[in-house]
């Protein structure tokens, strides 16, 4: 429905611009911060299925090691979570190479 359309685009926006404003070496409270945003949203995420399908590859692909890491392997772990989505729904890959320039440097939408 168009509702889960627009909500995603504007969470992705969010996520994603998030991320790539994530500091490469975040301090131990920005970490568990990011920590605790990116683990509710398969509680809190209003699209059920949506979210329940987030739970599961969150299992598979834990959040914790990319949040560790910094914002270049953080943008690059929502951008495969984002893939894993845009592969579900039959839509073209973003090549994850450019995703700080999409979501920091800038292009327009
Ligand atoms: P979107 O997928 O919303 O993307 C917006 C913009 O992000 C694109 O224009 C592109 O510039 C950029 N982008 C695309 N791919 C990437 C990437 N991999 N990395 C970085 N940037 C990228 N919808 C469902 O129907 N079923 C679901 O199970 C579902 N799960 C979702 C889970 C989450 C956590 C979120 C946030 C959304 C989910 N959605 C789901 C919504 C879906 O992902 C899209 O947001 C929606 O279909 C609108 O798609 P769109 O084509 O406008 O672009």
């Amino acid at each position: 429905p168009a509702d889960v359309e627009r909500l995603g685009r504007h969470t992705w926006t969010f996520l994603h611009t998030t991320a790539s404003y994530f500091p490469p070496s975040p301090s131990l409270a920005q970490k568990s911060s990011m920590l605790s945003l990116l683990t509710s949203l398969p509680t809190l995420y209003p699209c059920s299925s949506c979210a329940d399908e987030l739970g599961s590859y969150m299992k598979s692909h834990p959040p914790k090691e990319a949040v560790e890491g910094g914002r270049s392997t953080l943008e690059r772990w929502l951008c495969e979570v984002h893939n894993e989505v845009n592969e579900r729904l039959g839509k073209e890959a973003f090549n994850c190479d450019n995703v700080g320039q999409r979501w920091r440097d800038g292009w327009e939408d």
